[in-house]
């Protein structure tokens, strides 16, 4: 038998997922058609008042729609909805929803339950092209033809919870009667949907995308994976909700009024998290809070853990959601200290104490400057989240891993960190004692992840050879992609690169 060469041994596989990219088919705004089409939604859920901004209009990027909804990305399924709120599917582009921003928020309105979940599934999906700069493909099965899109089912099953399915192809999300004591405005023993809360859609949206980014982070290899999973959902949903300015600020004035001299976003904070606590008796996991409010520091603190007021730390023996709150927790400090250094100007102009807020009235100019600057801040913070996704291990995720995606997916971007941003998440994920793996020092430069010694230029990826459909964000088609992975995959197991990206070649000896 002739010897096969070594060079047509394959040493590399192409899996499916590479090309189904070319399976999405995002909407392509005619110049002519506007940016975004406005949508009124509930910013928590329909247990919250108007006082902590109930409802909001926010800005869903504009595409033609199908009566469904049902546009490039998302197919909103209008079956199974219990009875009082059966509906047929819902046309948001009629002129008269066209010219009201959409339905009036209205739990007993089953159309409403659809606008819900396509405008809040879409928020989710626009803030990961946009930091990530690129369509996002499903990891779901494509269709044998015709756009890839994500079915969302709002009236998905009846029970107290939410679900993301690969296999199934969907989002689904249940519903269920409350108890006899329900929280909020909930009518005692009454119809409670997930589809009507914005951070579970945005929670489960979430799980959807990181797998399309990420497939094997679903296999849990180690207990951070699932914790990983939860706590970036999480992280997802709060950084949104902190993004809608109006809402922040009506939370700012409300703090004003209602303060018991704690900070104010860790108020805000609780607020969040405690009304999706409240909702829900029992601890499900759909609603539920994501910070441990009380563990986060004041400003700049050192407070080390274990000593009184100190958060709650990583611990492997956890259970993966809190696990994954350990995480949540960690960010949003580093995000309030952020925050607190960028409006500490504001109070001073203003001729106020910071340390004072909650006792001394604010100014109509500064509550809305304070908002302002939390919702730029928490924009960022999203986008850094996001876009760290794409510096994580392919799989076998760990939560140091991220502190190290994090600092080194910022670095890459702004190279000063003028606010300390960088600063703040490494101190706030030391104070919880997640590490990344074999790190010295928590500083900058000991934490971010570092080139290979030897520099590699794979020329069939050199960008004057790639092909785009147009925007260079989009491939041009399977062959492309599969031509780039091939390129990827043959420059990776070159021998003489191996050593640079640790591999063995098959049926090498080891050392
Ligand atoms: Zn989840």
């Amino acid at each position: 038998m002739a010897k096969t060469p070594a060079s047509t041994i394959t040493q590399f596989e192409i899996s499916d997922r590479v090309t189904q990219q070319a399976a999405m088919r995002p909407y392509r705004r005619d110049p002519r058609e506007p940016l975004v089409r406005p949508l009124r939604v509930f910013t928590l859920d329909p247990s919250v008042s108007d006082r902590l901004g109930g409802f909001a209009t926010v800005n869903v990027p504009y595409e033609k729609l199908q009566s469904g909804p049902i546009g490039a990305l998302f197919d909103v399924r209008c079956d199974r909805a219990p009875s009082p709120l059966t509906t047929g599917p819902l046309d948001l582009d009629d002129p008269l929803l066209l010219l009201s921003s959409g339905l009036t928020p209205s739990p007993s309105n089953g159309q409403v339950h659809l606008q819900m979940v396509y405008a809040v599934c879409s928020l989710t999906y626009a803030a990961f092209k946009r930091a990530l700069g690129r369509d996002i493909a499903w990891a779901t099965a494509p269709p044998a033809s015709g756009p890839h899109r994500l079915v969302v089912r709002p009236f998905g099953f009846r029970g107290r919870n939410a679900g993301y399915s690969r296999e199934g192809g969907d989002l689904s999300f249940g519903y269920f009667n409350a108890g006899a004591n329900p929280a909020g405005f909930t009518v005692q023993k009454g119809l409670i949907c997930t589809s009507l809360s914005h951070d579970v859609i945005a929670h489960e949206t979430t799980h959807a995308l990181l797998d399309g980014l990420r497939e094997s982070f679903l296999m849990p290899t180690n207990v951070d994976v699932a914790a990983f999973h939860e706590g970036f959902a999480d992280l997802v949903a709060l950084f949104l909700h902190f993004t809608y300015a109006d809402v922040v600020e009506r939370a700012i004035r409300e703090a004003h009024v209602n303060s018991t001299g704690l900070s104010l976003l860790t108020d805000l904070a609780r607020e969040f998290g405690y009304t999706r606590t409240r909702a829900v008796p029992g601890k499900e996991t759909a609603l539920r809070s994501g910070i441990d409010v009380a563990g986060i520091a004041a400003f700049d603190s050192d407070i080390l853990p274990g000593a009184k007021g100190g958060p709650v730390c990583y611990d492997p023996e956890l259970d993966p959601h809190l696990l994954g709150s350990v995480l949540v927790s960690a960010v949003f400090e580093a995000f309030m200290t952020v925050v607190r250094r960028k409006t500490d100007r504001y109070f001073r102009i203003a001729g106020i104490e910071p340390q004072s807020f909650g006792t001394a009235p604010l100014s109509e100019p500064l509550v809305k400057a304070l908002a302002g600057e939390a919702s730029d801040v928490a924009s960022q913070f999203l986008s850094i989240c996001i876009r760290a996704i794409d510096y994580c291990p392919p799989a076998d995720m760990e939560l140091g891993e991220y502190l190290r995606a994090l600092i080194t997916a910022d670095g890459d971007l702004e190279r000063s960190d003028k606010w300390g941003f960088r600063e703040a998440l490494m101190r706030s994920f030391r104070r919880r004692r997640i590490f990344p793996d074999h790190v010295q020092f928590m500083t900058e430069d000991a934490v971010r992840w570092r080139s290979p010694e030897k520099q590699v230029r794979i020329p069939g990826l050199a960008f004057r050879n790639l092909r785009f459909d147009g925007d260079p964000g989009r491939p041009s088609n399977t062959k492309e992609l599969t031509r780039q992975a091939t390129a990827l995959g043959r420059a990776l197991t070159d021998p003489a690169h191996a050593k640079v990206f640790q591999l063995v070649a098959p049926g090498a000896k080891l050392l």
